[in-house]
């Protein structure tokens, strides 16, 4: 579906931008790239940005027309920051725009088309798209960077993506740790009554203290490893504990 994505820029003047348009796909799971008449294609300030997404750069195809770069698209959809008066349809909202493109990528190529650093699309080039999108902004300095423009509307496709149902996108998250069993649980919590009392923190039974920091821990959800850890803890506490009783018993017996 993302292959079916195509990023076409028009006339870019800085070769930088477009190794971080390039570099911008990349991280969208976007590949398709198409440049119109660039400057300056292949250069080493594009590869140089691109950092990384040389495969994205090094793939581009070169087209003397946006024609060209656009013809076996079923939907065209130019980004424009700002809006002429052409009876285009317009998404406001690029999420709205990414969902319909990620819709038709189901079957056929579509094209993000965006232009040049200096004067955008020409009237014309606009005319060969099938709908507008502007990303919307700061309504007193509303233009993006070419690349930056580029990475906000790959970001809202790849997300309208990966909602799809259809999507094996994997969210990369740390391996679960191990949750203690109830039985770990209860010698932890009986554990730590036993220090309480004989720390002297609790000088009698009370059950709403011991039921207090049961539900903190509880609230916790502490890990195997790191109940082994508050074990060790409550372990040292108790030796310490013993130590300093049998001192006071050892000084006790020594001053009768
Ligand atoms: N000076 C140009 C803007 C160039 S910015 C002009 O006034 O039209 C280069 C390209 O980035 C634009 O052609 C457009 O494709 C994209 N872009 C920048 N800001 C955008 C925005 N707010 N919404 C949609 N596209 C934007």
């Amino acid at each position: 579906m993302l292959s079916n994505i195509r990023i076409v820029l028009v006339q870019t003047f800085h070769p930088g931008n477009i190794g971080q348009a390039a570099r911008a796909m990349k991280t969208m799971g976007l590949s398709d790239l198409v440049l119109v008449r660039p400057r300056c294609y292949p250069d080493v300030e594009a590869s140089r940005l691109a950092a990384g997404a040389e495969d994205v750069l090094d793939g581009a195809r070169v087209v003397d027309e946006l024609s060209d770069a656009v013809a076996d698209c079923v939907q065209v959809v130019g980004a424009s920051a700002r809006l002429r008066s052409l009876p285009l349809p317009h998404f406001d909202e690029p999420d709205a725009m990414a969902e319909t493109v990620v819709g038709h990528a189901r079957q056929s190529p579509v094209a993000l088309v965006f232009g040049r650093e200096r004067s955008g699309l020409t009237n014309d080039e606009i005319r060969q798209c099938s709908h507008q999108v502007s990303i919307p902004a700061n309504p007193d300095y509303g233009i993006l960077n070419l690349s930056q423009a580029v990475q906000v509307l790959a970001y809202e496709v790849h997300r309208a993506w990966r909602r799809q149902p259809a999507s094996d996108y994997r969210y990369q998250r740390p391996a679960q740790a191990e949750p203690p069993t109830r039985e770990q649980l209860g010698h932890f919590q009986a554990h730590l009554s036993r220090v309480m009392a004989s720390s002297g923190f609790l000088t009698q039974p009370h059950a709403t203290t011991e039921q207090q920091l049961q539900t903190l821990f509880a609230r916790a959800q502490p890990s195997r490893r790191e109940l082994s850890l508050l074990r060790g803890l409550l372990s040292a506490l108790e030796q310490h504990i013993a130590t300093d009783l049998s001192d006071d018993k050892e000084r006790s017996r020594n001053r009768d």
